[in-house]
């Protein structure tokens, strides 16, 4: 989040990450965070955000864009793991014309389970 943002153009994600709104946080770090979607598609459905707030991939330096996407491969495997998913979905709405409706970069996981998408 940028120091001195006015409050009233903070994304909903940077208020998260302030505290300001709840979230169930499955992980955190210096650069980056995830949480459950409120509206989840799968069961374990998670958002990773970076904690810069910027809207675009584009935006984040090559070393957050690695980090950003080994903590979703990590949120992947512990789906995996610990809720018995058997691959996920890495989704990126990147942009307005890509119906990116919060304007905070984020990495959408979606668990997969056996019959929920293609026959497994
Ligand atoms: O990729 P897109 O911008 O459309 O996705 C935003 C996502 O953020 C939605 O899946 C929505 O459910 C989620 N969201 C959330 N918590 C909020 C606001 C939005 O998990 N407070």
């Amino acid at each position: 989040m940028d120091a001195g943002e006015p409050r009233s153009l903070l994304t909903v994600f940077a208020r998260i990450l302030a505290g300001e709104l709840p979230a169930s946080f499955v992980w955190q770090d210096d650069r980056c965070a995830a949480f459950l979607d409120i509206n989840p598609v799968s069961r374990g459905h998670a958002l990773v955000i970076p904690k810069r707030s910027v809207q675009h991939l584009s935006e984040l330096t090559t070393e957050e864009l690695a980090h950003l996407w080994q903590v979703a491969r990590e949120i992947g495997s512990a789906q995996q793991a610990g809720l018995g998913s058997l691959g996920q979905h890495f989704l990126v709405n990147d942009g307005r014309a890509a119906s990116q409706s919060v304007p905070h970069v984020h990495i959408h996981v979606i668990p997969r389970y056996r019959g929920d998408w293609v026959k497994t």
